[in-house]
């Protein structure tokens, strides 16, 4: 419902580059805009390009997302994990060789070739193809713009041929190559660490079929890597794996073993266990459901807790990764001042919660973890491209801006680290019938409650026209003036009535504060997020039963005595039930309601036809 258009004003016109993370699992790119290094993502898709290649019968290779569809199909024409074959030889490459479902030669050069549907690829076509995808991706994020010069991001540990090997896809695939960065590197820069003076690093990468821990140095404002450590084979794979495992074992014993290995089955197993567990990020307990070989159907809710003990020892490997990483470079972990988080992985819990006992210090998770090597990769792009590195983080929006919604939710209208000056609409219409003023109030915080974010000033829209709920159509515009200086301002759009406050909020915080701010959003993000999904919930269930009673009102005595019944019975429960702080038991209620409401409404839709006909005004019905 709501629309929101964004213009950022101060567009000066420079030399594009990509940064790209060309990932194991996932690949994306970024570039700099208006100041800062910004994800590149299409308006009709995502920015994320899964690192996945499908070769049907005829015609071209599906990369990305499609290819992983397909690979559930026919998962004998999928390739996956291509990174790990560049620059490598048969020999090295051993124990990879099992996960690939093709015929895999070495030729005269030692350059692994992988067999598929008659023809031959190297990791470094392979690869080619998945940037040009991620080239594609973020040109038509660009309008079509047609930017060919790129910085890419490989980890620290790789070896010249590795490199070489990236350098050589880059090529294929039509790319200028700007430079090769490390991924511990470009997330760093990502955070700004380069300009914080010198200190030690700890990048924690946990992505999906790799782990790695880099300890950088900064001396100067020049990286240099200390230590590497790692596992090639741990990620969330493994994680969905023993989830899977779980799973699988449950429906074994329904099923039978051979049913429960059919291959195509496996996939969508697969599948399901990984996104069980990144719901399982976001609440405390996800549903698995699986269409059985057999046409059954198979559902289990797992908690948080269920994952967290299956993903525990596997987290413990990678704190072993680390130990060995810092006793390289001869550090304690109170030597290190900066930890900062890489890699999708990253977001469950129990791994932050972990990696921020061990270290002793909180981590930077600030920035989407699977995106912070591609800003980063930006960021050294931009550089590489003559821009120079001062203005970032200069002049952005240190805290989110937004207005207080019905219920107490905050609809964010200008995000943190907007560049200024900028503007920002919103849409937002009345509640009640007949409401004739709005009061605003304009909140600042990263916090999902107005209540837990700071008011900034409130102000009043009067003179609205009377007219049903949900009607008006008032549009509240946010500008940012180069000098900081916020004005809101408010309009209905039908009748032109309008009001503004001027508010300055950029000096009305310390750092402090704003360190204080973004740390405890993070801290409450899960908690926030359920209460938000609650309050939304109870707004929506406010104008449900307001809207039925006023139905019941005017159009109840046609309904059957039964169904009126239901309906009043539904109406008390809903308004209990939506007393309840557990979300689930909040939506289950609100959607509960809509159902027995449907009578109702198709009742109150057939009498706004014969009143139209019958030519009475709505308010006399
Ligand atoms: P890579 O660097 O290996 O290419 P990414 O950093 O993109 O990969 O991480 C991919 C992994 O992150 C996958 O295993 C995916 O399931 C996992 N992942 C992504 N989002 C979440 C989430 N919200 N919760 C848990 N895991 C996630
Ligand atoms: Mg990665």
């Amino acid at each position: 419902m709501a629309f929101i258009e964004l213009d950022v004003l101060n567009n000066n016109a420079e030399q594009l580059a990509l940064g790209i993370d060309l990932g194991t699992t996932n690949s994306l790119a970024a570039t700099w805009r208006d100041g800062r290094p910004t994800v590149l993502r299409p308006d009709d898709g995502e920015a994320v390009v899964p690192s996945a290649v499908y070769f049907p019968e005829d015609g071209f290779p599906v990369v990305g997302r499609g290819a992983r569809e397909r690979a559930m199909m026919d998962p004998g024409h999928t390739l996956f994990s291509i990174k790990r074959f560049m620059g490598r030889g048969l020999a090295d490459v051993q124990a990879d060789l099992r996960n690939v479902p093709c015929d895999v030669d070495e030729n005269e050069n030692g350059v692994v070739r992988f067999h598929i549907r008659g023809r031959q690829y190297t990791p470094q076509e392979l690869s080619a193809m998945i940037l040009k995808k991620v080239q594609d991706v973020a040109c038509r994020a660009l309008d079509g713009a047609a930017v060919t010069r790129a910085v890419i991001t490989v980890p620290a540990y790789f070896d010249d041929a590795q490199r070489q090997a990236t350098r050589d896809a880059a090529r294929i695939a039509g790319l200028e190559v700007l430079r090769i960065v490390n991924e511990p590197t470009a997330a760093s820069l990502a955070y700004g660490l380069d300009q914080k003076g010198d200190g030690r690093i700890a990048v924690y990468d946990l992505g999906g079929g790799t782990f790695d821990i880099s300890i950088l140095s900064i001396e100067e404002g020049v990286f240099q890597v200390l230590a590497t450590a790692g596992d090639t084979h741990l990620g969330g794979d493994d994680l969905d794996r023993a989830l899977a495992d779980e799973a699988r074992r449950e429906i074994a014993e329904q099923i039978g073993d051979e049913a429960a290995d059919d291959p195509a089955f496996r996939q969508a197993l697969r599948l399901a266990a990984e996104h069980c567990k990144v719901e399982l990020t976001r609440q405390p307990r996800a549903q698995m459901h699986l269409s059985l070989p057999d046409g059954g159907q198979w559902r289990r809710t797992f908690t948080r807790e269920e994952f967290e003990a299956l993903a525990a020892p596997w987290i413990e490997r990678t704190l072993e990764s680390c130990r060995r990483a810092l006793a390289d470079a001869g550090l304690g972990t109170d030597e290190i001042d900066e930890v900062v988080l890489v890699g999708g992985s990253t977001r469950v819990p129990a791994v932050r919660r972990r990696v921020e006992e061990f270290f002793g210090r909180v981590p930077h998770t600030e920035l989407n973890p699977d995106e912070v090597v591609a800003l980063g990769a930006a960021v050294q792009a931009h550089v590489l491209s003559g821009g120079t590195r001062d203005i970032l983080l200069m002049d952005v929006t240190p805290l989110s801006l937004g207005l207080e919604t019905m219920g107490g939710a905050v609809a964010k209208i200008v995000h943190r680290n907007s560049t200024i000056p900028c503007q920002a609409t919103e849409g937002f219409t009345t509640y009640a019938d007949n409401q004739t003023g709005i009061e605003f109030n304009v909140v600042q915080g990263e916090r999902e409650l107005a209540a837990d974010c700071r008011s900034l000033g409130r102000f009043k829209l009067t003179g609205i026209p009377p007219m049903p709920a949900g009607m008006a159509r008032v549009a509240v515009r946010f500008h940012i003036d180069a000098d900081g200086l916020l004005t809101v301002s408010a309009k209905e759009e039908s009748t032109g009535t309008s009001s503004s406050i001027e508010i300055q909020p950029m000096n009305g915080l310390t750092d402090d504060q704003v360190e204080v701010m973004l740390r405890e959003s993070y801290e409450h993000a899960q908690d926030d997020f359920d209460r938000r999904r609650v309050a939304d919930l109870r707004a929506e269930i406010g104008i449900m039963t307001h809207a039925a009673r006023k139905g019941l009102e005017s159009v109840g005595a046609e309904l059957d005595r039964e169904t009126r019944e239901d309906l009043e019975e539904a109406l008390a429960v809903v308004e209990r039930e939506a007393r309840s702080d557990d979300a689930e038991v909040v939506q289950k209620a609100r959607d509960a309601f809509e159902r027995a409401t449907l009578p109702l409404a198709s009742l109150m839709m057939d009498s706004v036809a014969r009143t139209a006909l019958t030519g009475k005004s709505l308010d006399e019905v």
